[in-house]
């Protein structure tokens, strides 16, 4: 049986590759400090022969006994309000953690896959984004530690690579969304689900022109489990082309739900991207890979979720207690 580590394992994506991998037989192990994730994401793993959990910051060092043979790496804040609440805890996990998990993978001879994300474009001067334009990122606003700390990881990833010959995959990812994701964690879609199920109005950033392109989880988890388990080494985008406007997205909502909700026009936050849209073509020819996920199924079925989530959690304002996992 092939062994996997997943970081950020209690997270919305790390969670949903648990399952995968845990569906196409491999032993898993899940490690994550739930700074910004969940247990209940990963409870229904807990009694499994081929599941094992550690609870552990992985920007400390990393001990764990037997062989491995692959690595992915996924844990990291993501949501632009999370990491604007603990930067330096964002720019820990990205740079020291990848780096814990580098010598890790090199201990013990396994390969390692490096979540890394549309933000290494900043707010792109290029569009739709191809994997070879280098971004324009403000190193000191406000978004700096995320983009930074995840650009940091793909030059150590692919020093590591070069230098020790440590067999690595770099994805990536553009907004990804579906169950699980949490849903005071401030991004759009659970803020707009949050907020149409509480009967308040929408809220747009800015005058609601800037755009995204929606790709739902099982896309992207098709994706970065064959990008694992290909022969290339350099960054591949994965996401979903689909463009949209946020105030032609939260229009879609409103609708989706069925609730009369208003819009309202809040300030738009400093250097959020204006336009964002992958060029796949790369996934295509070298995965073989596109999305199948329309937006309107998806969203569907990520509405059901909420819906169905507590009245306790629905009405919960109160963001992550960080204090509680953090040493500053
Ligand atoms: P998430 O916040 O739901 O999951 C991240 C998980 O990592 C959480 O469970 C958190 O507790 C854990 N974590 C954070 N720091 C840790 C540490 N030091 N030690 C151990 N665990 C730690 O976020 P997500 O959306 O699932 O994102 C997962 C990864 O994918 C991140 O690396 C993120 O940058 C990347 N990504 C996600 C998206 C997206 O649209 N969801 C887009 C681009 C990149
Ligand atoms: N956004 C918004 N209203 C909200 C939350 C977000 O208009 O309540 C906008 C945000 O300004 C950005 C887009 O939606 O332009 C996507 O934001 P998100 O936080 O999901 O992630 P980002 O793509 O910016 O990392």
């Amino acid at each position: 049986m092939k062994k996997v580590l997943i970081t950020g394992a209690a997270g919305f994506l790390g969670s949903h590759l648990c399952d995968r991998f845990i569906t196409e037989g491999f032993y898993v192990i899940g490690i994550d400090n739930f700074i910004t994730g969940d247990k209940k994401n990963i409870e229904h793993l807990l009694g499994l022969e081929n599941f094992e959990f550690v609870e552990h910051d992985v920007t400390n060092f990393i001990e764990l006994r037997g062989g491995l043979d692959y690595i992915l790496h996924f844990a990291s804040p993501a949501s632009p309000i999370d990491y604007l609440k603990i930067p330096i805890q964002t720019l820990k996990v990205g740079a020291l953690g990848t780096h814990n998990l580098l010598g890790l993978a090199k201990a013990k001879n396994a390969r390692m896959l490096i979540a890394s994300t549309s933000e290494v474009y900043g707010d792109p001067l290029v569009h739709p984004q191809t994997e070879d334009y280098y971004g324009n990122v403000n190193t000191i606003g406000p978004r700096g530690v995320y983009d930074e700390a995840k650009r940091f990881q793909e030059a150590i990833t692919m020093a590591y690579n070069r230098f020790h010959g440590l067999q690595t995959r770099i994805v990536r990812i553009f907004n990804t969304y579906g169950p699980r994701m949490r849903l005071n964690d401030g991004r759009v879609i659970p803020a707009f689900m949050g907020q149409a199920l509480r009967g308040e109005d929408l809220t747009v950033f800015g005058n609601g022109s800037q755009t995204r392109s929606f790709c739902y989880v099982d896309d992207q988890v098709e994706g970065i489990y064959r990008l694992l388990l290909s022969d290339y080494d350099h960054p591949v985008n994965i996401g979903n082309p689909h463009e949209i406007t946020i105030k032609a997205f939260a229009e879609e909502i409103i609708k989706l739900t069925g609730t009369n909700q208003k819009i309202i026009y809040k300030e738009l936050p400093e250097n959020d991207p204006l336009q964002r849209q992958p060029d796949i073509s790369l996934a295509k020819k070298v995965l073989n890979w596109t999305p199948k996920v329309s937006r309107e199924e998806g969203m569907k079925i990520t509405f059901n979720y909420f819906k169905n989530l507590s009245t306790e959690d629905l009405h919960n304002r109160e963001h992550k207690d960080f204090d509680k996992h953090i040493k500053r």
